[in-house]
């Protein structure tokens, strides 16, 4: 090659990679994720983008610079009676770099970062507002309630409490979870689910449900095991649905904690994986496996662990008869690292949304009502045996009664002050007639 075709070349490199950095980073699109505390503004980004969070006053307002950057069409506004902000503005600044100017109604505390492509998205950038006026008034809301419920059981001792179950639904906000070969994300065929079970649940006397996502956004998983602690939740229950890259395994599946060893080949595969389990800004960036392997990490430990496993076994039973299971035992994944040894913790892989079939059960309302009663029975089955012993379901527990001579139904009637018909009914007895030795369940009058 000549010395000048050589420049020339040179040169030609040169135009190209400049013309590819002049072109700089594209904004394609805005979303935002509303949680209680604070809002999730996703951009996308044709590449990851140099960039400066900052804030201004007089009025208030948050600025986000792209350097480099320009936008593809405007971005969307938030939705109306927007707690933290009422409009969002864009320019180009020195011709070449992309402001976006957010008008704020509340102090906020900007977080950004970026996150790498994953489960259909492409490079993004977020930034997370936590609302400052929330953070306090969550602090002092907490304050309040300590002292206020220090007085009530000083006053008010031994009064029966509820159960309370922590419904945790998995992913949300910027993380969809799996998705079915129909687009059906994950994320929402388990919180309708959820919200299900919960709807059962507060039903139930002696029974409260907490929903640890409210709504469509995303909750760090540590976080989630805090709000269930917060709400001094007595069972701790993950409700998704699985995927695979074979779309005709299907079924669902328990899942409880175990540190000796994993039970099946995918609990190893996720045991193994535990320390690889990595997440950015609470979205993981490989398989949803992570997310399982990440939760379970999280889920309580050794002196809960029979708790989980027994109750786990009742709503395996109970999916056993609604559908087809994935695994007929409980199925347990060994991990290195464990926490909170506080509250039995499940993770109940509802369906592989992955197959088409289930993919449209997971879709049905009907359906989703049947998996939530499977979970609800087993929950109630298990408590109605190991209601702690200061809850209303413990105290409101029928009575054993062992018949001794002399003893006549009408009496033992009298004794616990409910009616013989009653009696009767529940024990299933034809007649007033009753033997020595004889068991009778005594309901509560
Ligand atoms: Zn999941």
């Amino acid at each position: 090659m000549s010395r000048i075709l050589r420049f020339i070349t040179v040169c030609l490199l040169l135009t190209v990679a400049l013309a590819t950095h002049a072109k700089g980073v594209r904004v394609d699109s805005l979303r935002y994720w509303t949680a209680p505390d604070h809002t999730r503004m996703v951009f996308d980004v044709t590449t990851p983008a140099a960039h400066q969070v900052f804030l201004l006053d007089n009025p208030a307002r948050l600025v986000i610079d792209f350097k480099q950057a320009k936008l593809l069409k405007a971005l969307p506004q938030p939705p109306k009676n927007h707690t933290l902000f009422s409009k969002v503005r864009s320019g180009i600044r020195n011709k070449k770099d992309l402001r976006v100017v957010v008008d704020l109604k509340a102090g906020v505390t900007p977080k950004s970062f970026a996150l790498q492509p994953s489960k259909g998205y492409g490079h993004r950038l977020v930034v997370d507002l936590y609302n400052k006026n929330k953070v306090k008034k969550t602090i002092v809301k907490k304050e309040k309630v300590a002292k206020a419920s220090k007085v009530v059981r000083k006053t008010v001792k031994n009064k029966a409490r509820d159960i309370v179950i922590a419904i945790d639904a998995g992913h949300g906000g910027e993380d969809p979870g799996a998705h079915g070969p129909r687009g059906t994300q994950e994320k929402k065929v388990v919180f309708a689910i959820a919200k299900k079970l919960a709807t059962l649940i507060n039903k139930k006397p002696g029974m409260k449900a907490v929903m640890v996502r409210k709504g469509d956004y995303y909750i760090k998983l540590r976080k989630r095991m805090e709000i269930a602690r917060a709400a001094n939740a007595d069972l701790f229950v993950s409700i998704h649905a699985d995927a695979f890259k074979n779309s005709k395994v299907k079924g669902a599946s328990v899942f409880t904690l175990s540190n000796r060893g994993a039970s099946s080949e995918a609990a190893r595969w996720l045991a193994k994986n535990e320390n690889a389990a990595d997440l950015v800004g609470g979205v993981t960036l490989t398989d949803k496996d992570d997310v399982l392997a990440t939760v379970l990490m999280d889920l309580s430990q050794t002196a809960t662990k029979e708790a989980s496993r027994n109750v786990a076994g009742k709503i395996l039973k109970n999916f056993k008869s609604i559908g087809h299971l994935h695994s007929n035992n409980v199925q347990k994944a060994g991990f290195m690292v464990l926490k909170s040894p506080d509250i039995p913790s499940i993770l109940v892989e509802t369906a592989f949304i992955s197959n088409p079939s289930e993919e449209r059960k997971l879709k049905s309302r009907k359906h989703q009502l049947k998996m939530a009663k499977a979970i609800y029975k087993g929950i109630v089955k298990y408590f109605n045996q190991y209601a702690p012993a200061d809850t209303y379901i413990a105290l409101n527990a029928s009575k054993k009664h062992t018949i001794s001579r002399g003893e006549t139904l009408s009496g033992i009637a009298h004794h616990y002050g409910v009616t013989m018909r009653l009696i009767k009914s529940v024990n299933k007895l034809a007649s007033n007639q009753v033997r020595i030795g004889q068991v009778l369940e005594i309901p509560r009058g």
